[in-house]
């Protein structure tokens, strides 16, 4: 682990989130701020928390300790930058091929050290990653209150997404505080028995963080010279990465979309490879020397912004991509048998594929075709949240400490 900054010692207010004494929040010179922790490690969970934490800092009432896990160092990286997260910790737990099992045990072991010396009131975790689950069960065991941002998502599938399902179960388990982004994810929760006092829908905070970047620079010149090159074309915007998806189910599909963009000269496709392994070598042996077939890097959330907004479709299985294309009003279709995120496919932006290569065939084909469903999400509202989670979180968070 390393220490990021100096901070200052302070003795526990642990039982801070759990009274039932009603005062203000004490920001007085004798009592220090309450501190919360905020634990995140992915590129998604940097996005996620960074408008909670653009928040907590904005008000100032509580102290604010900031802890990465670099599950996914080089991916995270340019999201600190971008969102200014100025980290106080970087446990720095990422090796080569690393398994679920490695994160987690690193992750806890680095975290039992930090809580001891910081003794945060309150953690705070984002979404299902090994990182997420790390943070809820290391805060359980020190008896100190986790809040679980994005909350409730399901699938009803403990093998997929794997092992997120199950991470968000746990989590669900061990988080005293629910930030739910929809009623259904609400429900999700009362189903499973988590008291309704603990559940707040807050919205999703990645809506907010979507409003806080978009537009808030020109696209670099990378971006923008293949935009050129691509311009009066129907870009397909590409993301696969999930471990239920390598193999034969991303093989086909990646080569299903191939023969779709090679065979029609007016498309092309742009793919921001994983740097997985083996999401790397599947797309260059697909994919790579195709003509009209762009194989980028990861993009910061600028370009990718931008990106999404020229594309004519999005393929993917990402999960904050579909909470993204609502407000940008771009049609996905979800290169999965199945979503936590049902809301994508109610409101119209998001088809389900299914897992299936041939039915991803005759989509893209049907979609060629006939473009009304592409035309007409143009204008949907978002129902997983309206930029205002970061500010409800705070406000309850703020009620709690009283
Ligand atoms: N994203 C990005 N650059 C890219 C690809 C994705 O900024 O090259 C963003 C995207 O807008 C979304 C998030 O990263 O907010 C999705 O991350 P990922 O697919 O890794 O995770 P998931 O959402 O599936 O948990």
């Amino acid at each position: 682990m390393i220490r990021l900054a100096a901070k200052e010692s302070y003795g526990s207010l642990r039982d801070l989130f759990m009274s039932d004494q009603s005062s203000e929040i004490q920001t007085d010179e004798n009592r220090p701020s309450p501190k919360v922790l905020v634990l995140f490690g992915t590129r998604p969970e940097a996005i996620k928390c960074a408008p909670v934490l653009q928040e907590l800092k904005r008000r100032g009432h509580f102290e604010t300790i900031v802890v990465s896990s670099s599950q996914h160092r080089d991916l995270l990286l340019p999201f600190v930058d971008i969102f200014d997260l100025s980290l106080d910790y970087d446990l720095r737990i990422m090796t080569a091929n690393q398994t679920p099992n490695q994160i987690l045990s690193k992750t806890i072991a680095e975290l039992d050290t930090l809580l001891d010396m910081e003794s945060p009131q309150l953690i705070m975790v984002q979404g299902d990653t090994s990182t997420t689950l790390a943070g809820a069960i290391a805060g359980f065991n020190r008896d100190i209150p986790v809040a679980h941002i994005e909350a409730g998502l399901r699938t009803g599938n403990l093998r997929s997404p794997f092992p997120e399902e199950m991470n968000r179960r746990l989590t669900a388990k061990l988080a005293t505080f629910h930030f739910a982004a929809t009623p259904q994810n609400r429900q999700n929760l009362l189903r499973e028995m988590v008291s309704e006092k603990e559940i707040f829908v807050t919205g999703n905070t990645v809506v907010d963080a979507l409003n806080s970047i978009r537009h808030r620079r020109e696209p670099s010149g990378q971006l923008l010279d293949l935009l050129e090159k691509t311009e009066g074309m129907k870009l397909l915007l590409l993301t696969t990465h999930r471990r239920e998806s390598f193999r034969k189910a991303m093989r086909e599909n990646l080569k299903v979309i191939r023969d779709f963009v090679t065979a029609r000269k007016d498309t092309c496709l742009v793919f921001p490879v994983h740097p997985n392994p083996y999401v790397l070598s599947t797309a260059n042996e697909i994919l790579g020397g195709q003509e009209r077939i762009f194989l980028i890097n990861p993009l910061d959330y600028i370009d990718f912004i931008a990106l999404m907004e020229h594309s004519w479709l999005i393929l993917s299985d990402s999960g904050g991509i579909q909470e993204e294309a609502p407000s940008l009003g771009k049609p996905v279709l979800i290169l999965r048998a199945n979503t936590e995120r049902p809301e994508a496919v109610q409101c119209g932006i998001a088809k389900l594929v299914g897992g299936k290569p041939l039915v991803l065939a005759s989509m893209l084909n049907q979609n060629y075709m006939v473009e009304s469903w592409i035309k007409s999400v143009s204008k949907v509202q978002n129902p997983f949240g309206d930029g205002k989670a970061a500010k409800r979180i705070v406000d309850i968070l703020e009620t709690l400490a009283k």
